[in-house]
């Protein structure tokens, strides 16, 4: 592999790119056998959530529509401002649809939770969420009913999508950010 900027300061790969592939892959066709019937509003939640969108949406094989909703709660920092920041609602007209709310990290699991909240006053058919990463240490809300990628432990990563103060989001692969880039 050739060494770029962005991965030197990278500690430690958490996953690769051929291990996410594999994954989402799984994930794609999860969500397949339970949608088949149906042509649900996949919804990503920017920016965090778009690289894992994008491949999330070609391994799924039935009919679905693309939307974009913006949310964040971490600012440029490393942790949860515990504030809801909405800056994007859907295009579609969600109401009567099969919405899955696609995001990129759980951590708190705030934004999910508040997603969730939003989408029970726009009298949607059902909300199914799916995050590629899960952190299971840290959930302060009850979200026994997501779909998650991988567990992953309380450590601050970045890649495929996943940014700190907007950088590293294009590295193909998840890794943990070295703490001096940080503190
Ligand atoms: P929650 O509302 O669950 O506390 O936080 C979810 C959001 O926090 C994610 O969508 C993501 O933007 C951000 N986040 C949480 N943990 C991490 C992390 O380890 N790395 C990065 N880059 N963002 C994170």
């Amino acid at each position: 592999m050739n060494i770029t900027t962005a991965d030197r300061d990278i500690e430690c790969i958490l996953y690769t790119e051929e291990e996410i592939k594999k994954r989402v892959s799984e994930l794609g066709e999860e969500l397949y056998d339970l949608y088949k019937d149906s042509v649900p509003v996949m919804a990503c939640v920017l920016k965090g959530a778009s690289v894992f969108y994008a491949d999330l949406v070609r391994a799924y094989k039935g009919h679905m529509l693309f939307d974009f909703i913006g949310v964040s709660s971490y600012g440029s920092g490393t942790t949860s401002s515990g504030r809801i920041n909405f800056k994007k609602d859907f295009d579609n007209d969600i109401k009567g649809k099969d919405v899955i709310i696609v995001e990129d990290i759980v951590d708190t699991g705030l934004t999910l939770k508040y997603l969730k909240e939003l989408l029970k006053t726009r009298e949607v058919k059902s909300v199914q969420t799916i995050a590629l990463l899960n952190k299971y240490e840290c959930h302060t809300e009850d979200l026994d009913t997501d779909m998650y990628g991988f567990r992953i432990e309380n450590r601050f990563v970045v890649g495929y999508g996943l940014d700190y103060a907007g950088y590293y989001r294009n590295l193909p692969y998840i890794g943990v950010l070295k703490k001096e880039v940080y503190s």
